[in-house]
């Protein structure tokens, strides 16, 4: 029962494409800092491979390429199958929206000649690890007169970075005392932003002169940061990790690493699939997929019924059926046994990067709390698959009984009644700054879920 290391099976031309993969993979994730970012690429390689928004179509037939996009966070394609999409379809759903930093709706102080933003984060972060790294700042800020300006400062070599200051060692006697979680307060994880005064000010002379800046250079004002959505992310680009170059650390593999693998499995099919296939790539997952753009969203089934009455009289009761015919990959990240901390594992059980995709049958907390938990038989198809495809994968849980847990969007759209696993990539240092995974399971994951479209 011992998952085999997958980069064995791959001789010198099968690692040419696995490392093109790769590199393509780390372009996508240096430019989609945000869930915002990554629908606008999204859409670019859609449009390049020939999908074309759902409204400028009449009907729909097979072999038809379609994408949707809700609020620019979430973008859904679709490849219209031999059989009519009310039979079920085959959906990878991943998730866009990665740990972060958020500014507040009045985000701008000064303090002490430092202009600074106030943030809120978001997700599940360890406050201690976001300090002292290299920022940049992404997002929008929408006007009353309804234009929307994009931010993007930090990324070019060229660019001015920003920083969560930290306490001097030499004077953290205090500070070292507290416990991880309180080390680093929620409200101290402001970004400092500028010192300069603006001449001739008297009064909040820096915060002065930075509020000229932005007018100057982006056209804004202090009071639009209030319909504003301006995210802090590490700034730089995802690089190779190790002398072998075997593995890839960025910034929010999770999820976009099985975002961007379930994409490009969509992009790159090669046959008309029997079952319409859909690659669904949604936002707010980190908060619980709450909200318009979160999985919960009506989006998802008001999309699927918009293509049925693209194909046949639409009626209610065509989409339930489609929806319980249905079956999916929730295209999520699994926690990767890091080798200083093997001690949160049980091995047996556990993923380890390097071992292909990850099957989680069940997710959740204590007694596999809040779990969406596939069936056997749902199970059993999906090993046929992989093996007949010549797939790597491996089963896994998250950590030791007891140890913690947490879940994903399977559980909602297994709440439509349709069959759903966890699937995805192994991840080291889940939720830091600077996450890794093996470009081995990112191509390996690749081919998983091309396998999935044409044949669940
Ligand atoms: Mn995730
Ligand atoms: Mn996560």
């Amino acid at each position: 029962m011992y998952s085999k290391n997958a980069w064995e099976k791959y001789d010198n031309e099968k690692l040419d494409e696995l490392m093109k993969f790769n590199e393509e993979y780390k372009n996508f994730i240096t430019f989609g800092k945000t869930e915002r970012l990554v629908v606008a690429e999204s859409i670019k390689l859609l449009e390049e491979k020939g999908f074309k928004p759902i409204d400028e179509f009449k009907t729909l037939k097979e072999g038809d390429k379609v994408y949707a996009i809700n609020r620019n966070k979430n973008v859904f394609a679709f490849i219209i199958g031999k059989e009519k999409a009310s039979k079920g379809i085959n959906v990878l759903g991943a998730h866009i929206d990665s740990p972060r930093i958020d500014l507040k709706q009045n985000p701008l102080y000064e303090s002490f000649d430092f202009a600074l933003l106030d943030t809120h984060y978001y997700g599940g972060v360890k406050k201690y690890q976001w300090v002292t790294i290299p920022l940049a700042l992404h997002g929008v800020v929408a006007k009353k007169d309804g234009t929307v300006i994009d931010i993007n400062v930090g990324e070019d070599e060229n660019d001015p970075i920003f920083c969560i200051t930290d306490l001097l060692i030499h004077l953290s006697a205090d500070q070292l005392q507290k416990t991880a979680s309180k080390v680093i307060e929620g409200e101290n994880l402001d970004v400092t932003i500028g010192s300069m005064p603006l001449k001739g000010e008297e009064k909040e002379s820096v915060k002065a002169n930075i509020l000229k800046i932005l007018k100057e250079k982006y056209n804004f004002e202090e009071e639009d940061f209030v319909s504003a959505e301006i995210e802090v992310v590490p700034a730089g680009n995802a690089r190779d990790l190790g002398f072998d170059r075997s593995m890839v650390a960025g910034y929010g593999h999770d999820d976009r690493v099985c975002a961007y693998t379930s994409l490009r499995a969509i992009l790159d099919l090669k046959e008309t699939p029997t079952k319409t296939v859909c690659c669904a790539l949604v936002d707010k997952e980190e908060v619980g997929s709450i909200g318009a753009t979160g999985a919960q969203s009506n989006f998802f089934e008001n999309v699927i019924a918009e293509i049925i009455n693209l194909q046949e009289n639409y009626n209610d009761l065509l989409l339930r059926r489609c929806l319980s015919n249905s079956n999916m990959l929730s295209s999520d990240v699994s926690a990767g046994v890091d080798p200083l901390y093997v001690g949160v594992n049980e091995l047996k059980n556990s993923a380890y990067l390097g071992k292909g995709i990850v099957f989680n049958k069940y997710t959740g907390a204590r007694g596999k709390s809040g779990c969406n938990d596939a069936s056997a038989e749902y199970v059993a198809k999906l090993r046929k698959i992989m093996d007949e495809n010549d797939i790597n994968y491996q089963t896994a849980e998250l950590g030791k009984v007891d140890q913690g847990g947490g879940g994903t969007i399977a559980y909602i759209l297994a709440n439509l009644n349709m069959n759903v696993i966890d699937a995805g990539i192994s991840v080291l240092n889940m939720h830091a700054p600077m996450e890794v995974v093996s470009k081995v399971d990112v191509y390996e994951a690749y081919k998983a879920y091309i396998a999935f479209l044409l044949n669940a």
